[in-house]
């Protein structure tokens, strides 16, 4: 069987990974093909079983554990050509194993991630994956301080509220920024 291929779109937060993500799976809707999205369960922002972008596009998605990644490979249909993933980096490091597996098996992986968290350290998996991705799609935002290219994202709030790798939040939480603009706080 020919392997499939997988795609790793990143950047920082609100430079459109899920929204590109939403953009490649729905093309592949529309020529027939069957797709599968999954996402973890530490994001239950908006809507739990849909995966939505900042802009507001959706598509149902099913909610895994995060430290279960592995169930994707119980609940993969037949007939699926195309898995989706969004927010991969939350996932434990079999991630990286269950994508090999959809791989061997013909299967196309699209994933969405941030490589990076707001302290500009590695996030999760995603350098195993970037790695072994075929194809990758690096993003960026706006800066909202100086309106250069933004890759990196800042943590808004000072002071003690922020607590390990995963703190879960939006547009109040959190700012896309460029590299000069990024502070560790
Ligand atoms: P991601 O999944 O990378 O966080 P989304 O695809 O969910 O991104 O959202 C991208 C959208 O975020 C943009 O199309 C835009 O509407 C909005 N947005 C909010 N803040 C910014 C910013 N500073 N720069 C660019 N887009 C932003
Ligand atoms: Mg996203």
């Amino acid at each position: 069987m020919e392997r499939g291929s997988l795609t790793i779109i990143t950047g920082c937060m609100f430079s459109g990974k899920t929204t590109e993500l939403l953009r490649l799976l729905i093309r592949h809707i529309i020529a027939r093909q069957i797709i599968q999205l999954f996402k973890p369960n530490i994001d239950n922002r908006y809507d739990k079983d849909k995966v939505v972008s900042h802009n507001r596009t959706s598509l149902e998605a099913i909610v895994i554990p995060k430290d279960n990644p592995n169930m994707i490979l119980e609940l993969i249909g037949i007939n699926t050509t195309i898995v989706g993933i969004d927010e991969i980096q939350f996932f434990t490091p079999e991630i990286v194993q269950v994508c090999e597996t959809l791989l061997s098996k013909g299967v196309n992986v699209i994933a969405a991630g941030l490589k990076q968290d707001s302290d500009g350290r590695l996030f999760g998996s995603m350098d195993k994956l970037l790695i072994i991705s075929n194809f990758i799609t690096n993003l960026t935002a706006v800066c909202v301080i100086c309106g250069e290219e933004a890759t990196m994202t800042q943590w808004k709030l000072e002071g003690p509220l922020k607590t390990g790798q995963i703190v879960v939040g939006g547009s109040e939480d959190y700012d896309a920024v460029c590299h000069k603009h990024h502070k560790v706080i």
